[in-house]
């Protein structure tokens, strides 16, 4: 089997370098790279205490050769068929004949360990830290990129490698309106809700979440909306447990949003599964045919989106249990957190 996506190789080798291949064959185990990561890929492979040969190569054509030349010899090699480029699959298969695999690695990593789930943790914590830090600068009228800067700055000083995603800032009728807005320079001001979806990065592993504040005081409206999707997002955790249908989990958030006459607001599946990847099996729909199983660790984010009104989505990040799940991120969510207000 012929390796050609980073997160994979990541989490099988520890090579966390940009550009890399590994062949897993009959008698063989190797990691081929380019000379940049030469001396990185040596120390990740002895870090993971790996037999794996390593194969250092510096121009394209030689690591091409490279790859061609260590992979062939089995009768047939299976490939990533989602992570090679259409050129790619056609030159290999020149050389030998080549067939798609998918998923293989990703089952496998999909379960968390103790370490990867402290990884985690800790990074769930920064996240959670840091928006309790920088929630109370909504009150002062900056733009949804100075909150962003923001968000990003403080989450490395509270040691993060670096934020899991781009930080989504989506404030006011319009722009909360998108689930996945483009943060931009609209100045936040008295009224708005603003959707903060925020995650941390601690050696390779992800944090996500989401928080709705409203700045000033909530309308009724906005009260009434925060609370459906707050039983909503309640009404997902309850249902999340290992053995559970992931659609099921969907399920219930949908049911919520179906009683209050709103399930039209909603326009995206309830969750996903996180880890080397900030979105990966098993996702949260109602076409997802996926079960959770106990060690997964998956987003539960209801939200409701309408063009004049924004938006309100939470978002917390869990790690499923036999008996239901361990909630990894722990800031309040009982009411449109007031930034002017202690927040935890
Ligand atoms: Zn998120
Ligand atoms: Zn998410």
């Amino acid at each position: 089997m012929l390796l050609s996506h980073g997160t994979n190789i990541r989490w099988l080798t520890g090579f966390g370098g940009s550009l890399g291949w590994v062949v897993i064959g009959p008698d063989r185990f190797a990691l081929i790279t380019d000379g940049r990561y030469g001396e990185r890929a040596a120390a990740d492979l002895a870090e993971s205490r790996l037999d794996a040969e390593l194969i250092v190569r510096t121009s394209r054509p030689e690591l091409a050769e490279a790859v061609t030349a260590t992979a062939s010899g089995p009768a047939s090699v299976l490939a990533e068929a989602e992570h090679l480029s259409h050129a790619a699959w056609g030159d290999l298969a020149e050389q030998f004949p080549i067939e798609p695999a998918g998923g293989v690695v990703e089952s496998l990593r999909r379960v968390k360990d103790a370490g990867e789930l402290a990884r985690m943790t800790l990074a769930a914590d920064i996240a959670d830290r840091t928006l309790v830090e920088v929630a109370p600068m909504l009150d002062h009228r900056p733009t949804e990129a100075d909150v962003r800067t923001e968000l990003e700055y403080r989450m490395r000083r509270n040691g993060a490698d670096g934020p899991s995603y781009d930080t989504i800032v989506a404030s006011g009728p319009q722009n909360a309106a998108r689930p996945h807005h483009n943060t931009g320079d609209r100045t936040i001001g008295e009224g708005d809700t603003v959707i903060i979806d925020v995650g941390a990065l601690v050696d390779g592993y992800h944090s996500d979440m989401t928080r709705t504040f409203v700045v000033g005081a909530a309308d009724a409206r906005q009260n009434e909306i925060y609370d459906v999707v707050r039983d909503a997002q309640a009404a997902g955790l309850s249902a999340v447990r290992s053995g559970v249908a992931a659609a099921d989990v969907d399920a219930a958030c949908r049911a919520v949003f179906r009683h209050a006459g709103l399930e039209d607001w909603f326009i995206h599946g309830t969750g996903h599964g996180v880890g080397l990847d900030i979105h990966e099996d098993p996702f949260s729909s109602p076409v997802s045919t996926a079960e959770l199983l106990v060690g997964d660790v998956v987003t539960v984010e209801p939200g409701l989106y309408r063009d004049g009104f924004g938006g309100v989505r939470i978002e917390d990040l869990v790690a499923v249990t036999a008996t239901g799940c361990e909630l990894l991120t722990h800031l309040s969510k009982d009411a449109p957190c007031l930034p002017s207000l202690p927040t935890t």
